[in-house]
């Protein structure tokens, strides 16, 4: 498990997913609660194909899991990160997850994870000039990674 600054363990887990389905008149069915246990099982964020993988036991298909992750998408438990123009994966955001933000290299697609608080520091001090509230906020940094800046093009 990661640690950070600031205690790494997520304020919420499936006790309080489960509550959210609840709230919102859903089925706790056993398919959101495998997508769930298997976003939370993920250091990295996951694409479609990459849950598919990750779940493939459960016989769940790949038209049934867009769909949940468009469900938790709404219900803000998961928030899509833009990999590259096409490519989309998902991640538990707070309060399932700790907030962080994400390098992510062209080359490899290796995702780094941010969490540093003068780039939390410096988005409120920004904003707040501005009078502006932020709601949610998740940055996607793009470039090349060390290895990638050092190895020869393939
Ligand atoms: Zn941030
Ligand atoms: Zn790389």
């Amino acid at each position: 498990m990661r640690t950070g600054g600031d205690g790494s363990v997520p304020k919420a887990g499936e006790k309080e997913f489960i509550q959210l389905l609840r709230d919102h008149r859903m089925r706790v069915t056993p398919n959101r609660l495998t997508v769930f246990r298997a976003m939370q099982s993920s250091k990295a964020p996951l694409t479609v194909s990459d849950l598919a993988i990750k779940v493939e036991h459960s016989g769940l298909n790949t038209a049934t899991l867009y769909r949940i992750m468009e469900t938790l998408t709404e219900l803000k438990v998961v928030h899509p990160v833009l990999q590259s123009h096409q490519n989309v994966a998902y991640e538990l955001v707070e309060p399932f997850a700790r907030h962080h933000d994400h390098l992510i290299c062209r080359r490899c697609g290796r995702t780094i994870d941010i969490y540093d608080c003068r780039l939390e520091d410096a988005l409120k001090a920004i904003s707040e000039d501005r009078g502006f509230h932020i709601d949610f906020h998740q940055m996607e940094v793009h470039g090349l990674c060390p290895e990638c800046q050092i190895t020869p093009h393939p």
